[in-house]
């Protein structure tokens, strides 16, 4: 019986598994090696690691949870279930012989979120280098450039104008233009952010420095432009929240944690972008490290 199950080895279930290690608490952690950010080329504001590659971030993580006695496994869990409040059961592989079970008194969920991503040729070379989906993430590298915005709605409008904290040469790029409302067209343009109608054909630019310089589309003519941002929505990477019966936030529809980064499931915790907060490296990894003391407090003698 372990003291706690990880589910996860991002920022947030590697900090929380570093914590666990240093508790000295019995702590395995799963992961399959395919975080979200994969595709970026670093991490930006991650203060003392500003621009690190997300690779290089997460083998220190895992070299340091290793050298504590933390025990990290690259395999998919792919069930879950609550035996009572003090005994978890996890599943890994997809049948047998590679499938097993391992028992635990607490489960952390860092499982992450997939993002809905531009289904394009091109999309996939210049994507985290010239083609993004986060301003805080990437904003500040695009100063003065010239942002597509892809998207729909009220929500890319506000996306869009946030952008203007760095730029303001600014187009929109909708397949759904009727779902700009008068109020959303009276604020683009008068932030001069223009509005093209269209669907993506391709991505073009230079494959060596991945730096985008235009885009085509499905009903002719191209937009020269230097950098993409997409604002497609994203879902949670796994469904493990699902089988344990955890509540999700009515707002965003992540899944919803106490203070103590509790689910509403008791000994199920959760931290990261799975939950509602800022999606970024350094709040997850912050969420997985204040899970790891709450699970390390329940489980002492009070
Ligand atoms: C292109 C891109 C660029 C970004 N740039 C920045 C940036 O510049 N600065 C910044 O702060 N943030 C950035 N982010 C956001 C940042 O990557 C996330 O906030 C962060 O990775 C969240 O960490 P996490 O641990 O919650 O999830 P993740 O990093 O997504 O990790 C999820 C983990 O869960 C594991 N997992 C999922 N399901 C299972 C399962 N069933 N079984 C076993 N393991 C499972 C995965 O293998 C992975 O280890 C970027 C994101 C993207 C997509």
């Amino acid at each position: 019986m372990y003291d706690c199950i990880v589910v996860g080895a991002g920022p947030a279930g590697l900090s929380a598994s570093l914590f666990l290690a240093r508790y000295r608490r019995r702590a395995l952690t799963f992961h399959h090696n395919s975080p979200r950010n994969e595709y970026a080329h670093g991490i930006h504001g991650f203060l003392g690691h500003d621009g690190i590659s997300p690779a290089e971030l997460l083998a220190r993580g895992r070299d340091e949870v290793t050298a504590h006695g933390g025990l990290i496994v690259e395999s998919c869990v792919t069930g879950i279930e609550r035996i009572t409040n003090e005994h978890f059961r996890v599943y890994t592989g997809s049948g047998t012989p590679d499938s097993r079970t391992f028992d635990a008194r607490r489960i952390l969920l860092a499982t992450g979120l997939r993002d809905v991503t531009p289904d394009c040729p091109g999309f996939r070379d210049f994507y985290g280098f010239s083609v993004h989906h986060c301003p805080d993430c990437d904003g500040y590298e695009c100063i003065d450039k010239r942002i597509a915005v892809l998207g729909s709605g009220t929500k890319t409008v506000g996306f869009a104008l946030r952008l203007l904290t760095w730029t303001n040469k600014i187009t929109l790029i909708t397949e759904d233009e009727a779902s700009l409302t008068e109020d959303d067209r009276t604020k683009l343009a008068a932030f001069d952010i223009g509005v093209r109608a269209r669907s993506i054909k391709a991505l073009d630019g230079d494959l060596k420095s991945k730096e985008l310089r235009r885009i085509f589309f499905n009903e002719g003519g191209a937009l020269e432009c230097d950098r993409l941002f997409f604002n497609l929505g994203n879902e949670p990477a796994s469904n493990l929240h699902e089988m344990l019966g955890c509540k999700l936030d009515e707002e965003c529809g992540l899944v919803w944690v106490d203070r103590t980064q509790q689910t509403s499931v008791e000994g199920v915790y959760a931290a990261g972008d799975l939950t509602p907060n800022s999606q970024l490296a350094i709040v997850a990894g912050a969420e997985g490290a204040m899970a790891a003391i709450q699970i390390h407090d329940s489980l002492s003698p009070s």
